[in-house]
């Protein structure tokens, strides 16, 4: 090929694939081909230097091209890739995957984190005897059927997709986030159809969301008394929010929980971990398969990146880090008469324009003014910081002082270039 302007990459790819992307989620980023990336930084086809605060959607929480992983898995590789049956590194990189999070007595890897779900949600069906599952607005869990959502005017759920089969939207009961009584009430009425609460523990997928203080443990004790499987969808939080993720931070333990992204230093390696009464039910007669689940890549860089993390935990230092983000460019909106908020904690956080106010739930997002925050991304991308369009911002182990700088040197400069 030589073709290497981004225009005329642009035009190629849109020639064989539909959108020159790959994943929808692409179809409204800025148009930007990159090179490479190392730690916290990305460079673009034509040398532009970015920093990185969107992680790939989250999976570099090591930063990018951690050498440790890489070397371990490039390793690894030399014996084989696939064999299509048990290898030993499944047994090391499950030992550690358990050992971290501390709760879970058993594990199934895979590939992404929307099949975890399915596996999740047939799973807490296939040991209910029951079909109907509870989830709530704004949070996402996967591309299928039955858990891809859209909203209309009045915040009611619908179809996201054209081919979406209404059947399977109609699977699931759509509750606001944060609001124990609206559960309650809910179950009351129609606990015993339930098999399965599914959440994010942290709404990460609109805004950067706590639980309520108490909201979390009010669910675990209804879902108890309702005979119903809890499941925490940490595909994003999972080893992000501390080793053990949500569960650990918030000192909640679900029954069921998928994992994702952070768990394996940028691979594709998703997961399904919880108790063993209840995971041992896919060994006998609930199926879970997948050609390329556990390959020799996901577990060696599933090994080395939970190793990484162990040896040299750094959620003090994102915490941290994340923390003078979000006050520098309040600081630095306020110089510019911009008025901002910055929602969340160290290693997620949500940006927009306007209102400071905080945020609960869905709702609430959706009063606030994204648009404005969504407009001003491209010219902070131009101005070198790679962030996403809704707001949400990620922070790796990578993160240092010089990212500090340059992210509000950049931010400010992207302010002082025009009105926003
Ligand atoms: N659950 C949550 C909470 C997610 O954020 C995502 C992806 N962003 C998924 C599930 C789906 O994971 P994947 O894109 O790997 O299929």
């Amino acid at each position: 090929m030589t073709t290497t302007s981004i225009p005329s990459l642009h035009d190629a790819a849109v020639r064989l694939t539909p959108g020159g992307v790959h994943s929808n989620v692409r179809l409204t980023g800025p148009l930007v081909f990159f090179d490479r990336a190392a730690g916290a930084r990305l460079w673009d086809i034509n040398g532009n230097e970015y920093v990185d605060y969107l992680l790939g959607q989250g999976p570099n929480f090591l930063g990018h091209a951690h050498p440790v992983v890489n070397r371990v898995v490039t390793e690894a590789l030399r014996k084989g890739m696939i064999y299509g049956a048990q290898h030993p590194l499944e047994v090391t990189a499950g030992q550690r995957f358990i050992d971290l999070l501390g709760w879970p007595d058993m594990v199934r890897l895979g590939v992404s984190g929307t099949e975890m779900v399915q596996a999740a949600l047939r799973l807490a069906r296939a040991v209910t005897g029951r079909e109907r599952f509870v989830r709530f607005a704004g949070h996402y869990h996967g591309w299928l059927d039955n858990v891809l959502l859209a909203y209309d005017g009045d915040g009611a759920p619908i179809r996201a997709s054209e081919g979406q089969l209404q059947s399977h939207v109609d699977d699931s009961s759509v509750l606001p986030w944060n609001d124990a009584d609206a559960l309650s009430e809910f179950l009351t009425e129609r606990g015993g159809e339930v098999a399965a609460v599914i959440m994010e523990p942290f709404m990460c997928n609109s805004g950067a969301v706590s639980p309520r203080p108490g909201y979390l443990e009010r669910v675990r004790e209804l879902c108890d008394e309702h005979g119903i499987i809890l499941i925490f969808d940490e595909v994003i939080t999972g080893f992000r929010l501390a080793l053990g993720g949500a569960a650990e931070r918030f000192g909640v333990t679900p029954d069921l929980a998928t994992y994702g992204k952070a768990m394996a230093g940028g691979y594709p390696v998703a997961a399904l971990a919880g108790r063993g009464d209840l995971m041992e039910r896919f060994a006998t007669g609930v199926n879970h398969s997948g050609t390329f689940n556990a390959s020799v890549m996901a577990c060696a860089a599933v090994d080395a990146a939970l190793t990484v993390l162990a040896e040299d935990p750094p959620y003090e230092r994102i915490e941290r880090h994340g923390r003078l983000v979000r006050e520098g460019l309040l600081e630095v909106a306020a110089t510019h008469d911009v008025p901002l908020r910055a929602q969340g904690i160290g290693p997620a956080f949500h940006v927009s324009f306007g209102d400071p106010a905080e945020v609960h739930d869905f709702a609430g997002l959706q009063r606030l003014d994204l648009a404005r925050y969504n407009a001003f991304v491209p010219r902070l991308v131009e101005h070198g910081v790679w962030v996403a369009g809704r707001g949400i911002w990620y922070v790796s182990a990578a993160h240092g002082d010089a990212e500090l700088t340059a992210v509000l040197e950049r931010f400010d400069a992207a302010l002082a270039a025009g009105p926003v």
